[in-house]
């Protein structure tokens, strides 16, 4: 039996190589199962490729990915999951936010037979309130928005069957939200409690603008409901619209002060010019989409592949 385990890695010479210490220490208690580490390098301009290296040249069992640009963390996974060999395979960030001394647990639920066991944060210090909140709220609007249910205060840190992986690797559309894409596969999911602790060393590479767009992309591609905002608001707009049209005509026909209508016209305009650009802004989101989807560019490009047996077919 194969463990793999992916790990994104973006600017991190700081950590990678306490990282790959506490990894190695938690993996080796799986006395009956083997595993590889395969980290990506996505685009690094620090020393972090470099270090990655170093750690491969040393030990066999990693291998390492390295990108030509920064892709972001949802490709630089997925580049993962299509290298891994593993019968099971775990994402872990590498920042040690999450530990890997939960690793050895989630193989237990593994083995039990559940395909998914992703963990829960029962605890998130180092982080801003304002984090938290969003992301709370993020969770909740998706949950409402969309017909999957994705569960709360998950991260990426789980473990996929190889059936679950598999599932994955069918999915090719390029705007990913891979934990929603693993509630939309199904199969049977647990959660593992695990306190989130603060990051090793570092920064966060998630500004407030980059959670947006990943908030963005996760709502846009597991809900059409946005649409259906625009026509709703349409709607409203255009009943709105038709109570000043009667307003305007009974003041006409039944009375000669008409002309402070004007007012009422100007507001109606303005709101209608606006209900009209955020509808059109809502669709182009979506017609845009579509255009990033059809022109079926690779996901990702790769610089250099490290410790891989095979040669690779170049990444999709
Ligand atoms: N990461 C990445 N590409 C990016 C952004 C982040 O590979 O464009 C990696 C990063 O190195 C880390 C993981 O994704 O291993 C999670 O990022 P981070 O810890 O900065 O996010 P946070 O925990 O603050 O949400
Ligand atoms: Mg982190």
């Amino acid at each position: 039996m194969l463990l793999s385990v992916i790990v994104p890695c973006l600017n991190e010479e700081e950590v990678i190589d306490g990282t790959h210490r506490h990894l190695v220490e938690a993996l080796s208690c799986l006395t009956d199962m083997d595993f590889e580490i395969i980290y990506i390098d996505d685009g690094s301009r620090d020393n972090t490729g470099n270090l990655l290296k170093m750690l491969q040249a040393a030990d066999e069992r990693v291998k390492v990915i390295r990108f030509s640009r920064n892709f972001g963390q949802q490709i630089a996974i997925t580049a993962g999951l299509e290298h891994a060999a593993g019968d099971a395979v775990v994402l872990i960030d590498a920042d040690l936010q999450d530990p890997p001394e939960v690793i050895p647990d989630m193989v237990t639920r593994w083995r039990e037979g559940f395909q998914v066991v992703y963990g829960r944060r029962t605890h998130r210090p180092g982080e801003t309130r304002l984090k938290l909140w969003t992301a709370k709220l993020f969770y909740r609007l998706i949950n409402k928005l969309s017909e999957v249910t994705m569960p709360l205060d998950t991260g990426e840190f789980r473990l996929m069957d190889r059936q679950v992986v598999n599932a994955l690797l069918d999915m090719p559309e390029r705007y990913r939200f891979i934990r929603g894409m693993v509630s939309w596969a199904g199969f049977s999911q647990v959660a593992v409690p695990y306190e989130r602790v603060a990051r090793q060393a570092g920064q966060t590479k998630y500004s407030y603008l980059k959670m947006l767009g990943l908030a963005l992309d996760a709502i846009i591609s597991f809900s059409i409901a946005p649409l259906k905002v625009a026509a709703w608001v349409g709607f409203l707009a255009s009943g709105l619209a038709l109570v000043g049209i009667v307003y305007a005509l009974v003041l006409r026909v039944f009375t000669n002060i008409w002309v402070p209508g004007w007012t009422l016209l100007f507001i109606v305009i303005l709101f209608l010019g606006g209900v009209q650009l955020i509808s059109l802004g809502i669709i182009g989101e979506y017609v845009g989409r579509t255009y990033g989807e059809v022109k079926m560019r690779p996901l990702y490009v790769v610089l250099e592949r490290l410790g891989f047996k095979d040669v690779q077919p170049p990444g999709k």
